[in-house]
């Protein structure tokens, strides 16, 4: 049984007291973290404020991104060793915004994924195709790819405990949604490239989320699809109602 895990994306739009004020909004209303996992990713600048106002509650806190070093001469990086020892839990990786914008490649997101789990913490590893790919009839191939080289030389261990999240680049904050069954479609054949490169014990455990136009109009049926254990939400996860309205997607 794989537990459900919601994750805001707040990108670049909070500041620290928003961050303080939004937690406050929603703590005594989030799910147990063992029956639902819910999590806010935020900008570096917010996490310290992030964390203190998510002490003991069942909030957890993922950094948007981290350099693939502990330290050294890597001018406005963020390291995942300070990341861990500031008690983030999870790290967004491989963001369709962080490929383009910041031309991240696959392997540095594998580099990436590997110092996360030396780090003690777990990705959020995130795929997905172009509309371009898509209409070439491309998506499985180009996804299943973007998987194979970003799990690179990682144990099954690891790859059981991950995330990965699907988000087809055309979906992200455009308003147009993946149906539920394109959505489901391409998280199989994720859950089978795992299977092809580890097992299906590990394709069985690893939690795949969708991202793309989630809200809570469409949580509930995305998250009712087999392959489907979460979604990652940018423009729905900004907002305190909206952000409980899809954490309890199954009320
Ligand atoms: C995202 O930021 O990863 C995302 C899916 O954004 P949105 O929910 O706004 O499409």
């Amino acid at each position: 049984m794989r537990k459900p895990i919601i994750a805001g994306n707040w990108k670049m739009n909070m500041n620290p007291t928003q961050t303080t004020e939004f937690v406050n909004a929603i703590k005594a209303n989030l799910p147990k973290f063992d029956q639902t996992e819910s999590v806010i990713g935020a900008p570096a600048v917010d996490l310290p404020a992030l964390l203190e106002a998510a002490k003991g509650t069942d909030l957890k806190v993922a950094a948007e991104n981290c350099y693939f070093e502990d330290a050294g001469a890597f001018t406005g990086e963020t390291s995942p060793k300070t990341l861990n020892e500031m008690g983030v839990d999870y790290v967004i990786i491989g963001h369709s915004e962080r490929r383009d914008y910041f031309h991240e490649t696959d392997e540095d997101i594998n580099k990436k994924a590997h110092a996360i789990f030396k780090n003690n913490m777990t990705p959020i590893f995130c795929c997905g195709e172009s509309l371009e790919t898509r209409e070439a009839g491309k998506a499985e191939e180009w996804v299943s790819n973007q998987v194979t080289e970003g799990l690179k030389g990682l144990s099954a261990d690891q790859v059981s405990s991950m995330v990965i999240a699907y988000e087809p680049i055309w979906a992200i904050g455009t308003g147009k949604t993946a149906s539920a069954d394109q959505a489901q479609e391409i998280c199989a054949v994720v859950r089978q490239t795992v299977a092809k490169l580890y097992d299906q014990t590990v394709a069985d455990k690893v939690r795949i989320q969708y991202g793309g136009s989630v809200k809570p109009a469409n949580v509930k049926e995305i998250m009712g699809k087999e392959d489907i254990d979460g979604g990652l939400v940018g423009g729905a996860s900004m907002e305190p109602a909206s952000f409980l309205d899809l954490v309890h997607f199954n009320d």
